[in-house]
């Protein structure tokens, strides 16, 4: 039965790995869209797996094994349709992003009030930057990626505030030249990418993760780069936000004054409540 696996792609925006996601990915696999005879008839059986009526015996058989293959078919899918917006744990255990955005034109620096806590605090964290920050920060991100505290991430060449607007293989490119980048200031290849302001369609996340890098956004914003945050504000909203498994979002590009100073108590305080930390290399496969 040639059931094109392509077809996730389509999955919704925003989709999590959970029942509800393979029920609805397995509904767009099925969709009407560029539909072939034999699509058809698996559209119908489907629809009769999911639809509830009196069932006989060997309906339920039936049911059972188009299940069991659909089951097989999404393990063996290639597109993965996913943006990680949590880690997969009910530990106490969080993640510390920074994203280093630099677009075109718009010349960005590392934060030394925020690298001065990281230091001090021996934390792990990940670092999104762009390729074009990457370049103009070269130096300091070798030093930084020296440490096995610190991986570096893929976070576009030139930051495009629509990735969605942008053809495939300008999407490809984005990827690759910051993967570049990145890869000739530390040493290492990113494994993950996180979209400029989370913007994503469909068609994108498919063209991103096919170059084989995963797409980590985060559980909540901090707000970090907002005009007017305070240092006790953002603690306490962080504070107030943090879960088990939630990966936290900052800007190390300077751009946001008041983390450098808010970091500390943070730290302390979800130490007192017993979360440690990780980085996203360490805790998703
Ligand atoms: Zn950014």
């Amino acid at each position: 039965m040639p059931i094109r696996i392509s077809s996730l792609i389509f999955a919704p925006r925003r989709a999590r790995p959970s029942g509800r996601l393979a029920a609805a990915s397995m509904a767009a696999l099925f969709a009407p869209r560029r539909a072939r005879p034999s699509d058809r008839l698996a559209a119908a059986s489907m629809a009769a797996l999911f639809a509830p009526r009196r069932a006989r015996p060997s309906d339920h058989l039936a049911a059972a094994s188009m299940a069991a293959v659909a089951f097989l078919l999404l393990l063996a899918a290639p597109v993965r349709a996913e943006v990680i917006e949590r880690l997969p744990t009910a530990d106490k255990v969080v993640a510390l992003t920074f994203d280093a955005c630099e677009a075109k034109g718009a010349p960005a620096y590392l934060d030394a009030s925020i690298l001065k806590v990281l230091e001090a605090e021996k934390v792990p964290v990940t670092i999104f930057a762009s390729g074009l920050f990457a370049r103009r920060n070269a130096a300091e991100l070798k030093a930084l990626a020296a440490s096995p505290l610190v991986r570096v991430e893929n976070h576009s060449l030139d930051h495009p505030q629509h990735m969605e607007r942008l053809d495939a293989d300008a999407v490809r490119r984005q990827v690759a030249e910051a993967d570049e980048a990145i890869q000739a200031a530390t040493g290492r290849k990113p494994r993950f990418f996180r979209f400029p302001a989370g913007n994503y369609d469909a068609a994108t996340l498919a063209t991103v993760e096919a170059t084989g890098h995963k797409v980590v956004h985060w559980t909540f914003a901090s707000g970090d780069p907002a005009r007017g945050v305070t240092p006790g504000h953002l603690k306490d909203w962080v504070l107030s936000k943090t879960r088990p498994g939630s990966i936290l979002i900052f800007h190390v590009n300077q751009r946001a004054p008041a983390t450098g100073p808010a970091l500390p108590a943070i730290l302390a305080e979800l130490r007192r409540r017993g979360y440690r930390f990780a980085s996203l290399d360490e805790v998703l496969p």
